[in-house]
């Protein structure tokens, strides 16, 4: 067997280079704190320097609501970044969660820092906003989670994420938020009223989607929520290859994430229904939604819709 293959890495996205890259031992690390920043747009600046001094490549969110990034270095480089984001002084980012993977070296192709008035777009209009330093779901960790499994207890998980997010992996049993994307949250939370008073929880990539996702439910009247901290991502690597199936979609090159080599690949392709994990998009530049589209498959054009198509 290929060692790419006993990493778990996917093997049609690994080349040569991209191994070497993971074998140097390159980190991505992956946070969000919701915290009070009186200036984002100083806090930017500042760390568009420390990112070019150091010299990593990444993305970083900012708003008067908080942080929300994700960068790749060497573990040299991410120590580094890490200090100094504890001990700055433009908010409190003293106990921030740091959650880090194998990178590739090339996770991201350039350097992304933005302020936003939101770290996540809800698109939930001002009024109907929610913060979670005020109201959020509780947060259950993952062995609490691997407990509620294990021992049958009864509770709904809805997937906040998107659904080619989806598609290519998640819990079983799980309810499919169906979202393009994150804005579509309002819209699609009536669809689950049916649990409003069942014991759900929540669940995200790596928790920063959940904590508003959660309030939302709970301004909504869902009487019992809970939501997963640090994601799907901390439940993965404590529990590789059980009760989330499939690979966990990730928003940089890697485009997935595995954790064990010997999981089921649940992703079928858009169009002939084979088993794939290889995304693609809608053909149509103005759509240019996400579908999964397998190898042969992707040889032609791929419309979403018949209306994508005309
Ligand atoms: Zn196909
Ligand atoms: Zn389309």
């Amino acid at each position: 067997m290929p060692d790419r293959v006993r990493k778990g890495l996917p093997e049609s996205r690994v080349d040569a280079q991209e191994y070497s890259h993971f074998m140097a031992g390159s980190i991505i690390i992956i946070y969000y704190k919701y915290t009070l920043i009186a200036d984002p747009a100083a806090f930017v600046a500042w760390l568009r320097l420390q990112c070019e001094e150091i010299g990593i490549f990444g993305r970083m969110l900012v708003a008067h609501e908080g942080i929300n990034g994700s960068v790749e270095g060497t573990p040299a480089q991410i120590t580094e970044y890490e200090t100094r984001l504890r001990t700055q002084t433009f908010c409190d980012l003293a106990d921030v969660w740091f959650k880090s993977s194998p990178g590739t070296g090339h996770a991201f192709k350039k350097l992304k820092v933005k302020v936003r008035r939101e770290i996540v777009a809800t698109g939930l209009p001002t009024a109907a906003d929610v913060d979670p330093n005020l109201q959020t779901g509780q947060h259950i960790a993952a062995a609490e989670l691997h407990d509620w499994i294990t021992r049958g207890e009864e509770f709904e998980i809805i997937d906040m994420r998107n659904e080619y997010e989806y598609n290519v992996g998640h819990f079983a049993g799980s309810h499919n938020s169906t979202m393009a994307n994150f804005r579509d949250l309002i819209a699609i939370t009536p669809k689950f009223d049916n649990l409003k008073t069942k014991k759900v929880l929540t669940v995200c990539t790596y928790g920063v989607r959940c904590e508003k996702a959660s309030a939302y439910l709970q301004q909504q009247g869902f009487q019992d929520v809970y939501q997963l901290h640090g994601g799907i991502g901390t439940y993965m690597k404590a529990y590789p290859g059980q009760d989330f199936q499939g690979s966990l979609y990730v928003f940089d090159d890697r485009m997935t994430e595995q954790f064990t080599p010997d999981y089921v690949k649940v992703g079928k392709c858009f169009v002939c229904a084979a088993t794939s994990e290889r995304f693609g998009n809608c053909a149509n530049h103005d759509c240019h939604k996400q579908l999964i589209i397998c190898e042969s498959c992707g040889v032609e054009p791929v419309w979403c819709t018949a209306e994508c198509r005309q």
